[in-house]
């Protein structure tokens, strides 16, 4: 990152950081307010917020226990997340939040049929589970607002309480659990400091339990401005290495793209993203850029500042995941990445595949989706490299290959075009192309708030 010498400015990290947050906070605020509006009579939470993805053998569920907001969304960190944008009840400020962790818990095992028997086969073929005892085994993802880990949002006397009762439920039904923690790096830090994980060891082993934690950049200026991200890389080394200690096999996110990025350099950083994660040992949980409402992403797409990457530029993803090939002693899953970002939740206005401005074939974008989701849940290593061929052949032949514009670069007004992967273009350094883009956001943000649903 090229620090400028004073934090006034306009190009120094820290106050494009600050633009970024305040813009994204703004944003924030007005959807909550909005959401308010509509739900002025929620109850508390008594059920989690489930969605599903497709695993191997079926759908397994992916589940924010509802507590406190996640604070970094509060503040306007992380700009392209919606993952704490929910509806929730008014704030009574008497009200402990957290007993109503436990009966999200109780009503997700009571509806054990619906959320995972009857949706997936319970084998997890290739798995290599820690401990195995029963013929069925399910998976689930589970994450407090944010973070398993965050205090804030889920005490540590309820960690343990939530994590026995899985444990209980499995012994009861013999059904065995592959538990993935989501968490801030920061969180299990905490957890590793205070010894919790020392006291947790007894659940997390049965449980066959692993984290994951978001890095999003390896870049710092990506990762902390353009993302905001606010995590110090020690603080994710640090992170990673006492996940490591305990066996938890640490998956990480890693954003592909940024609102200042051609799909060209938004690969670049997925590849140098991807060499660093390797040389650690871990899984990754590579996210694709997709619109999501009351985002700065989305504002700027809006206004023609930004675009997603042509469906196609996911070859090149694909490409560089099936080069990934990091040692993992205390791998549980047979693959070494996961591609998320095209369904999420809340549900995105736009994603690569779908997003208005596409110019590839909604039959061609289909086809690629399939040869993403058969390579993720085929395992995603080389051994799938036939299949991919042919897959890529058939795609090939029936596409032409004018396909890949910028990221939004606004030229004479012109949205552009060209394509980048044949022409060399001038393109201004980031912190230029960021200043621009955040004073582009800053002029459209009352309009955008007027007309966005
Ligand atoms: S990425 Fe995680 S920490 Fe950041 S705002 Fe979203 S939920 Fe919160």
């Amino acid at each position: 990152m090229n620090a400028p010498l004073s934090a006034k400015d306009p190009l120094s990290p820290d106050t494009l950081k600050d633009r970024v947050k305040t813009i994204s906070r703004q944003l924030r605020q007005v959807q909550m307010r909005r959401h308010q509006a509509v739900h002025h009579d929620m109850p508390s939470f008594a059920r989690a917020d489930i969605y599903f993805e497709p695993g191997p053998g079926g759908d397994y569920p992916i589940v924010a226990l509802r507590s406190l907001p996640c604070s970094y969304f509060q503040r306007g960190n992380c700009a392209p997340c919606a993952y704490s944008a929910r509806p929730r009840p008014p704030q009574d400020k008497n009200q402990d939040p957290y007993p109503g962790l436990l009966t999200q818990v109780d009503d997700l095992l009571a509806r054990f049929d619906d959320l995972f028997s009857r949706r997936a086969d319970g084998r997890l073929p290739g798995y290599r589970l820690r401990q195995r005892k029963h013929d069925r085994v399910y998976m689930l993802q589970l994450a407090g607002e944010s973070s398993f880990f965050s205090d804030r949002e889920i005490p540590p006397e309820y960690r343990r309480e939530i994590l026995e009762r899985f444990l209980h439920f499995g012994k009861r039904q013999g059904v065995d659990w592959h538990l993935m923690l989501e968490t801030r790096p920061e969180d299990l830090i905490k957890a590793a400091q205070s010894g919790e994980l020392d006291r947790l060891q007894p659940l997390l082993e049965p449980l066959n339990v692993v984290v994951n934690m978001g890095f999003e950049h390896e870049n710092d200026f990506l990762r902390q401005v353009i993302f905001a991200k606010d995590l110090d890389k020690n603080d994710f080394l640090q992170a990673l290495s006492d996940a490591q200690a305990y066996g938890l096999d640490p998956g990480v996110f890693l954003f592909a793209g940024g609102f200042i990025l051609t799909p060209q350099e938004a690969l670049q950083q997925v590849a140098q993203g991807l060499a660093f994660l390797e040389a650690k040992g871990v899984f990754v949980n590579l996210m694709l850029p997709n619109l999501q409402a009351f985002t700065l992403p989305d504002l700027l797409y809006s206004v023609g500042h930004y675009n997603l990457p042509e469906p196609q530029w996911l070859m090149g993803v694909l490409n560089l995941l099936l080069d990934y090939a990091p040692h993992r002693p205390d791998a549980i899953t047979p693959g070494h990445w996961f591609m998320g970002g095209l369904v999420a939740e809340p549900m995105p206005v736009g994603s690569i595949i779908d997003h208005p401005r596409r110019k590839c074939s909604m039959p061609h974008a289909i086809k690629l989706l399939k040869i993403v989701r058969d390579l993720m849940l085929g395992g995603g290593w080389k051994s799938c490299d036939q299949q991919y061929a042919q897959l890529l052949n058939g795609f090939n032949d029936t596409e032409n290959d004018d396909f890949m514009p910028f990221h939004g670069r606004l030229e004479d007004g012109a949205f552009c075009q060209r394509n980048s992967w044949q022409k060399e273009m001038p393109l201004q350094a980031w912190p230029q192309r960021a200043h621009q883009a955040l004073t582009i956001a800053e002029k459209q943000l009352k309009i955008y708030l007027k007309t966005r649903h």
